[in-house]
């Protein structure tokens, strides 16, 4: 609710601030236990570092963060450790995240330990159950990681975070690093644990075809900004914010109606440490009317459960 976070950009000779970039800023949503939320957005548009902020893994400059009714912003370093349990993350490049002089068991155990499964035998039986689950034998846990393909590491990424039994993981574009034959399988599985665990899942992804299959709805970020959010079906078949248009745009589709409709994205995405003034799309957007210079546009329900921040559809604006 209201999540910004500001990074500092230091300068000069004696690392004074002489600026920040709004990596986040202002930023609302929900997410309901069993649900899976898409965020989407190109490179910079602070999607990542909204799912960090949601595990307190980054601390947000201001906003609340709350986890079953809880500020965890407000929480203790002791009481956000235990409560950790239940909100993991999977990243984006598997590699990077295992440790590759660990054995998968170490790497499996690790977060079992810290949460207080303190017998050895058990932990063992335990990282033999979490490869199962993901698809993998027993068997694999004394190998290491570079004894795994891509997708193979990408599913012990997930077996550690399911250790624990998390009601909510962020997955950092879990798929983003794989081949387009291996995400598809990885998705299928993400979706499957989804239902077999009743997992809640914050979906992070750069182009909007890998959320598609697998999310129940989905917002768009632009600049640190949340600019569209709703149900699936309608923001892939009723899109409102010419972002989301543009976005769209660039997935081929069959449909005449909305092929009439296309927004073509031109430019560069603007710098976040001076972003644009009012609506932060404005440089791009080819809709843009004088208005959105000046003011930001609210992030508003224009329909039921269908979130926009944009002038076109607020009438005291035109
Ligand atoms: Fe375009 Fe204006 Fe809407 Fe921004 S507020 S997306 S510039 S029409
Ligand atoms: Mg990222």
């Amino acid at each position: 609710n209201g999540l910004k976070k500001y990074f500092d950009i230091k300068g000069g000779i004696f690392g004074r601030s002489v600026g920040s970039v709004k990596a986040v800023d202002d930023v609302s949503f929900t997410v309901q236990e069993g649900e899976i939320l898409g965020i989407v957005g190109e490179s910079g548009c602070g999607k990542s570092t909204t799912g960090k902020s949601i595990l307190r893994l980054i601390e947000p400059t201001e906003g609340e963060v709350k986890f079953e009714d809880k500020d965890i912003t407000q929480l203790s370093g002791e009481d956000m450790r235990k409560l950790r349990r239940n909100m993991q993350i999977i990243f984006q490049d598997p590699y990077a995240s295992l440790n590759p002089r660990h054995t998968v068991e170490k790497i499996i155990s690790e977060p079992l330990l810290i949460h207080g499964m303190t017998d050895a035998k058990e932990r063992k039986d335990r990282v033999k159950e979490l490869l199962e689950v993901v698809g993998l034998s027993g068997y694999h846990a004394s190998r290491y990681p570079h004894q795994f393909s891509g997708g193979q590491r990408q599913r012990i990424g997930i077996a550690r975070a399911l250790a624990n039994n998390p009601k909510l993981i962020i997955c950092d574009e879990p798929v983003s690093a794989l081949d387009v034959s291996v995400q598809s399988q990885i998705l299928n599985l993400m979706e499957k644990l989804r239902d077999q665990f009743n997992l809640t899942y914050v979906f992070i992804a750069h182009d909007l075809s890998v959320v598609k299959h697998i999310s129940d709805r989905v917002g768009v970020m632009y600049l640190g900004r949340m600019v569209e959010l709703t149900e699936k079906d309608k923001l892939y078949d009723d899109p409102k914010h010419p972002y989301t248009k543009a976005l769209l745009s660039a997935v081929p589709l069959p449909d005449p109606d909305i092929e009439k409709d296309r927004v073509i994205l031109e430019g560069d995405v603007p710098s976040p440490s001076n972003p644009p003034t009012g609506c932060a799309f404005h440089t791009r957007c080819p809709l843009a009317m004088d208005i959105c210079k000046e003011v930001r546009p609210q992030f508003e329900e224009i329909e039921d459960n269908h979130f926009v921040a944009c002038h076109l559809y607020d009438e005291t604006a035109q």
